[in-house]
């Protein structure tokens, strides 16, 4: 298919730097067995509303512990899964442990949760992307409104018709798009209105520079302004200083993901992590302690 062709042309000249990793025959051969044996794994990192810290959702990330090298880098498998064909595999599966998972969290904070999933654009000319997660859905009871699936601004820019329509399909179904890792390249604005979707995912680099620069401010200020009457919901990644959150606070950014809030866990550390912290008024203590 055309739209498949292009897509590989774009991924082709992204992942250069990549291509140490992807030509590791036996990283390739583990990483399979990996994928065949229940190998990975996935962690889960909040995401918070910046001014009290309340956990809104999580996102899952995928985890490799190699059993001789160690923990993997997403940074070295993903690109090897892409160049390899073995994304899609790797996507459902974290998607499949991030739900169930996500039952468990659901059930101890007593309250809806958002996930949200990486996907690779590749999935986005995947005619049949959107069956397949309906399936996991289906088998872990996780709420497709309760779902947001994670695509990148790079992604999006060669965003082709079919493209599109894969948004619209998953939004149909009830799941919500969120444009990850904007603002770093050449951003879009021009397009925002265009692109289906429901929140925005501000890259750690440009919430890093907030700090330093009013200038940097000015401009997520004026994002925030024009998110909000989009109907797109900005998250803020990479928070790692209360310098930062508050920065994020003042502007009203109103969600915000970081290790300053909570690194990326498995589920059972993230249950002792936020049953550990005060309860909102009104829930009833102890509420978190549950599984
Ligand atoms: P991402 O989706 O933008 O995820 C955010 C990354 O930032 C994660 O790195 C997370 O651990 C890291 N991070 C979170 N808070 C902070 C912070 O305060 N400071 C800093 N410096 N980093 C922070 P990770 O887990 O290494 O993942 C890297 C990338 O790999 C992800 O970026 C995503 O693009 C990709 N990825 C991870 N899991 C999956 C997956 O299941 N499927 C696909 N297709 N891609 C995935
Ligand atoms: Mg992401
Ligand atoms: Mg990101
Ligand atoms: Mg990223």
């Amino acid at each position: 298919r055309a739209d498949t062709a292009l897509y590989e042309a774009k991924a082709a000249g992204r992942s250069r730097v990549a291509t140490a990793a992807t030509c590791d025959a036996g990283l390739l051969e583990d990483f399979r067995a990996a994928l065949d044996h229940g190998g990975l794994q996935v962690a889960l990192q909040p995401i918070v509303v910046p001014g009290t810290g309340e956990t809104i959702g999580v996102e899952a990330l995928a985890r490799w512990n190699h059993p001789e090298r160690g923990p993997v880098s997403p940074a070295e498998f993903i690109p090897l899964a892409e160049a390899n064909g073995l994304v899609k595999e790797l996507d459902l599966a974290v998607a499949r442990l991030a739900c169930a998972d996500s039952v468990r969290l659901r059930r101890a904070l007593g309250r809806d949760v958002l996930l949200t999933v990486n996907a690779s654009g590749r999935h986005l000319v995947d005619p049949d992307f959107v069956q397949d997660l309906l399936q996991v859905l289906a088998d872990t009871g996780w709420a497709a409104r309760d779902l947001v699936v994670e695509v990148t601004e790079s992604t999006l820019e060669a965003a082709s018709a079919a493209a599109r329509d894969t948004l619209e399909e998953l939004r149909a179904i009830g799941v919500r798009v969120a444009i990850d890792d904007f603002g770093t390249g050449y951003s879009a604005f021009s397009q925002l209105d265009a692109i289906p979707a429901d929140f925005l995912k501000l890259d750690k680099d440009f919430t890093s520079q907030l700090t330093a620069s009013g200038r940097r401010r000015a401009v997520l200020g004026g994002l925030l302004r024009m998110s909000e009457e989009l109907g797109l919901a900005v998250i803020a990644e990479g928070v790692e200083t209360p310098e930062q959150r508050q920065a994020l606070v003042a502007l009203g950014c109103p969600l915000a993901q970081g290790y300053f809030f909570h690194r990326p866990l498995p589920v059972e550390d993230l249950l002792r992590a936020l049953s550990a912290e005060t309860p909102p008024a009104g829930a009833p203590a102890g509420a978190l302690s549950g599984t």
